[in-house]
């Protein structure tokens, strides 16, 4: 999970991590008696959004004037936000972030996270801060000093004193440093982090190390042990569909094409979406319903399948381990039943009382699809999403449902 940068610097404040002073509004009027408040004489006004490089797309201004802020306020308040973090619609800017404006002169690269090869944390600092440190990494390699700590001994001081020469600090930002990494090592640890990222963080004119930016990423599968984290979370800046399928508890992932996949289990997903392309079709989505679900999830999970148009026949394919078919049935008949369903169903069912599930879907007259195996079911998905709707002739779309056990 993510969260805004005026929330991570709330949480910088909390472990010893320097900050510039500010205050988020969602007015300009707001943004205005921020600044009033802020004991300053240029501010920086800045978007709200869960994505990086807002610099470079107008969404971060100096303002020399209340006026200005509020000026600037008014018109980042109620946009769409597009950097090229996110995708062409951009996300939309619904606080700003008000704060003194820095002097500043040198910016750093320093970020924390989890290097899987070592199994260890892992501090990442460059000197060319402030800019994309991707573009960093390919061009000017040598300019990105790594630092891994043992998880047993912890953070010592010589971890730190690698970071301050590689970003050639004196004597005294060496010791500010000590305390930003301290701060981001125990709060990493504390509430479960993926990712801490401050870029940049600079040295001001008059020798303080301050962090400018904060992007904080989360475990989620921690959350549940961090009440406080989970309730930073702002759905308006979430994928709407991925957003309301975590709701559900679905694990669902957006893509091109035009099959809705709705399967038990991330393996057996990935494995139909494998056999679909097989087949010559595109799957429109990753769904994974979960190993136990129930038939309120298996409605929900059609509802997203069908909510955006552009699924001509939907593929479900659950083996019953966990789940029983039967109840798989009676979530897809009330599905189907509730939404009007015109498109094509393709069921595969394996598991237990796999036999009461087909009856259902049999006795139904609803006109779903059975297949016998996973390979018959792919193949009958992709020829009915290839056929128009109206020359369909009706009997492909009711094979044997008697024949349908392997
Ligand atoms: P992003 O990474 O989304 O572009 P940043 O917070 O890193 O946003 O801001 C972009 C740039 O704006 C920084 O690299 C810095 O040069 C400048 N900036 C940001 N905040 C301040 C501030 N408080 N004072 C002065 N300059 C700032
Ligand atoms: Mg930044």
């Amino acid at each position: 999970m993510n969260i805004h940068e005026y929330q991570a610097k709330q949480l910088f404040r909390d472990y010893t991590i320097a900050v510039p002073q500010g205050i988020v509004a969602d007015s300009p009027a707001q943004a205005r008696l921020a600044a009033e408040q802020l004991p300053s004489s240029a501010w920086v006004v800045k978007a709200q959004i869960h994505a990086g490089a807002r610099g470079k797309a107008g969404g971060v201004k100096v303002a020399r004037s209340l006026d200005e802020v509020g000026a600037h306020a008014k018109a980042m308040l109620g946009t769409r936000l597009v950097t090229h973090q996110t995708d062409a619609a951009g996300l939309p800017v619904n606080a700003v972030w008000v704060e003194e404006a820095s002097a500043i002169k040198n910016e750093f690269y320093l970020s924390l996270l989890i290097d899987r090869d070592s199994e260890r944390l892992i501090f990442i600092a460059s000197a060319a801060g402030g800019m994309d440190i991707e573009a960093v990494a390919a061009e000017t390699p040598e300019k990105i000093v790594r630092v891994k700590v043992h998880p047993a001994a912890g953070l010592q001081a010589y971890h730190c004193r690698q970071i301050g020469a590689a970003l050639q600090l004196g004597k005294e930002q060496q010791g500010q440093l000590q305390a930003i990494m301290s701060g981001m090592y125990h709060l990493f640890l504390a509430k479960d982090c993926s990712q801490i990222e401050i870029n940049p963080l600079i040295e001001t004119e008059d020798g303080h190390l301050v962090a400018l930016d904060a992007k904080i990423n989360f475990d989620d599968n921690a959350l549940a042990l961090h009440p406080d984290i989970a309730g930073l979370r702002d759905p308006s800046q979430e994928d709407a569909k991925e957003a309301e399928a975590k709701q559900f508890d679905l694990n669902y992932i957006t893509l091109g094409g035009n099959i809705g996949c709705m399967v038990n289990g991330a393996g057996l997903a990935m494995a139909t979406m494998d056999m679909v392309k097989l087949k010559g079709g595109a799957p429109a989505n990753f769904l994974d319903v979960g190993g136990g679900t129930n038939k309120d999830k298996v409605k929900e999970a059609f509802k997203l399948i069908l909510s955006d148009g552009t699924v001509k026949a939907v593929l479900v394919n659950i083996f019953g381990g966990i789940v029983k078919c039967d109840v798989i049935a009676a979530g897809i008949l009330a599905a189907v039943e509730e939404m009007h369903l015109t498109i094509p169903v393709v069921v595969r069912l394996e598991g237990t009382n796999v036999q009461q599930g087909l009856d259902m879907l049999k006795n139904s007259g609803l006109g779903l699809v059975p297949a016998a195996d996973l390979n018959q079911a792919a193949e009958l998905a992709v020829t009915l999403a290839e056929v128009d709707a109206g020359s369909r002739p009706s009997s492909t779309l009711t094979p044997s449902m008697e024949g349908d056990r392997p």
